[in-house]
């Protein structure tokens, strides 16, 4: 699967919703050559990388993890710092470190992470995930979004259909250093905190926001956004909103549904790969399967949106 492009082989079409603005071709749009991510996330041999003002669908006019308003995006790196760091809710600051703290059994003599969770993926991404939030004992013990919650997990669940879909160089997503990496897609999270009971309250969504921000800032690639679940669809449209950008009429969110934005951007609604989506049925496989045909093949045909009053 390795070297495979996420926009290679042609496939079938999968259910898309259509409507006044459909795929075409972007002349002059860029022949990227996607590359497989650095190794992971935190090591001492991460990147750093500048990022530049200009150039693909993201915003420019951005905060900064702290909220306040920056023309210059800050870089990965930084933004990696600042969520790390960040302590702006008490609750769930609490909630991660009793659990790390305490921890489950089959995991008692690990070193949980315990702190904020930053993305992970690819810095040239062109494709970005939003999940919920870490999972007591899988990211906010390794520290790593989708990371060490257990084989049928959503970590295993996702990554398998992202390696389908040659976005991943594995199926499963263990422990930070078991040598995954992501090629032209990028991992980040509508909360970077566990929450009690995967619920966070829309104030600690709010307080987030700027995290979510400050990332896709730094990413000035990202042409499409794939939300996992509602509460990572909704902070999105929150996102847009805080930025000045007017969707109308309100996207509803719906798997595999498209929607192309005025940033440029095309938002992609996936349920949530949690277990009780997967074991029940609601999600499956083929399901997520679908998603990343549809996010291949606008890859592969370079559809853009440039108009503020195209809707899908
Ligand atoms: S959920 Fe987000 S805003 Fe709240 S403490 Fe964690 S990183 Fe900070």
């Amino acid at each position: 699967m390795q070297g495979r492009r996420a926009d290679g082989p042609p496939e079938r079409l999968p259910r898309v919703v259509s409507g006044a603005c459909g795929p075409r071709e972007a002349p002059g749009s860029p022949t990227r050559q996607p590359r497989w991510g650095g190794p992971p996330e935190g090591s001492a041999a991460q990147p750093r990388r500048r990022v530049r003002a200009s150039g693909g669908g993201a915003p420019r006019a951005v905060n900064n993890a702290d909220g306040k308003a920056t023309s210059q995006p800050l870089s990965l790196d930084l933004v990696r710092k600042a969520i790390i760091s960040c302590e702006r809710c008490p609750r769930l600051r609490d909630y991660c470190a009793q659990v790390a703290r305490e921890k489950r059994r089959a995991f008692r003599d690990d070193v949980y992470w315990g702190k904020p969770v930053p993305g992970f993926g690819d810095p040239r991404a062109r494709v970005l995930l939003v999940g919920l939030a870490p999972a007591a004992h899988g990211a906010n013990r390794t520290g790593r979004v989708f990371t060490g919650d257990g084989g049928g997990g959503s970590g295993d669940f996702l990554m398998s259909a992202l390696h389908r879909a040659g976005f991943a160089n594995m199926p499963t997503s263990q422990h930070p250093h078991d040598g995954l990496q992501l090629r032209d897609a990028f991992i980040a999270a509508a909360v970077r905190c566990a929450p009690p009971g995967n619920k966070p309250t829309p104030e600690e969504v709010a307080n987030c926001l700027p995290h979510l921000e400050a990332e896709l800032g730094a990413l000035p690639h990202v042409r499409i956004v794939v939300a996992l679940g509602k509460i990572g669809f909704d902070a999105y449209l929150q996102l847009l909103k805080r930025q000045g950008v007017v969707v109308h009429p309100r996207p509803q969110f719906g798997h595999a549904e498209v929607r192309q934005l005025p940033n440029g951007q095309t938002l992609i609604g996936c349920y949530h790969p949690s277990r009780q989506n997967t074991n029940t049925g609601k999600l499956t496989a083929p399901m997520m399967d679908d998603v990343f045909e549809v996010v291949r093949r606008i890859l592969r045909s370079g559809w853009r949106n440039r108009s503020k009053r195209c809707h899908v």
